[in-house]
């Protein structure tokens, strides 16, 4: 009889509210359990995320193996790189004044190629001959949006806290409830899907990220590769040291519906 090879299910882990909840709802067998989970570094999250990391491999890494993948020497890398004239940039969705004195964004182009890509990658090598993938992705239901059907051949997609009807808030909820710590946003420290709120706290609770998405917004201003642009991190279209971030009012970022709390798809989960 013709062996059935079973899916292997890989949790992308952001390692930000959702997906972090899905790994330990596995770790409680309220979720089907994953074969892996993959966490791919930008070398550019903030240090409460790289910390969070480490608690929770020790919490479910022996039920759940661990990797860690990265696109050459991550997402800071590659823009210092291109800033000096090295490469293309793969870029954050800056903000921009065009040379014509219009504004726009820069194509958010870093995601597929620093974190879907490499994903990827991995998951193929741990693939068998002939097995499919089952892809899980911590989107809560109040992200609805951002559920999108696979695209690939090789490989299915499942969004359990959705299917579970579990908003943001709820996994926060199931999290305290069980007497775990809250989980960090997870999100490049200079990624311009930020509100005036997460700035804030950024600023005030976390002063060397801060300090880091302060260096890298001066670093791009005129520097990468290819764009023309002048470029900023906050859509007021100053330097970020100098934004007003005091209101609690949403940062309006054009183009940007659809992102709900954290960035897309692979991104911050
Ligand atoms: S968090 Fe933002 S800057 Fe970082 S990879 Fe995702 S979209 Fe790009």
């Amino acid at each position: 009889m013709q062996s059935v090879v079973q899916p292997l299910r890989v949790l992308s882990l952001g390692a930000g509210v959702q997906s972090s909840t899905v790994a330990m709802m596995m770790k409680h067998g309220e979720i089907e359990k994953a074969d892996a989970m993959i966490f791919a570094d930008t070398g550019a999250e903030p240090a409460a995320v790289y910390r969070w990391l480490v608690w929770l491999v020790a919490e479910i890494g022996s039920i759940v193996p661990f990797y860690k993948v990265q696109y050459l020497s991550g997402l800071t890398k590659h823009l210092e790189g291109s800033c000096r004239g090295e490469s293309s940039a793969r870029t954050p969705p800056m903000f921009t004044i065009n040379p014509d004195g219009s504004r726009g964004m820069l194509n958010r182009t870093c995601t597929d190629r620093f974190k879907i890509r490499p994903i990827e990658k991995k998951i193929r090598s741990l693939l068998v001959k002939g097995q499919r993938c089952v892809s899980i992705r911590g989107i809560s239901c109040d992200e609805m949006q951002r559920a999108r059907p696979s695209s690939s051949k090789w490989m299915d997609v499942e969004y359990p806290l959705i299917n579970l009807g579990m908003t943001r808030q709820d996994c926060k909820s199931w999290m305290l409830r069980h007497g775990y710590p809250l989980p960090p946003r997870s999100a490049c420290v200079y990624c311009p899907y930020r509100c005036n709120v997460e700035w804030q706290k950024m600023r005030d609770l976390a002063p060397d990220d801060w300090a880091e998405a302060c260096r890298m917004d001066e670093l791009m201003r005129h520097n990468l590769k290819g764009i023309r642009g002048v470029c900023y991190v906050h859509s007021q279209r100053v330097p970020l040291r100098e934004a007003k971030i005091e209101d609690d009012t949403m940062n309006h970022l054009p183009g940007a519906e659809g992102w709900g709390d954290e960035c897309e798809g692979m991104c911050g989960v």
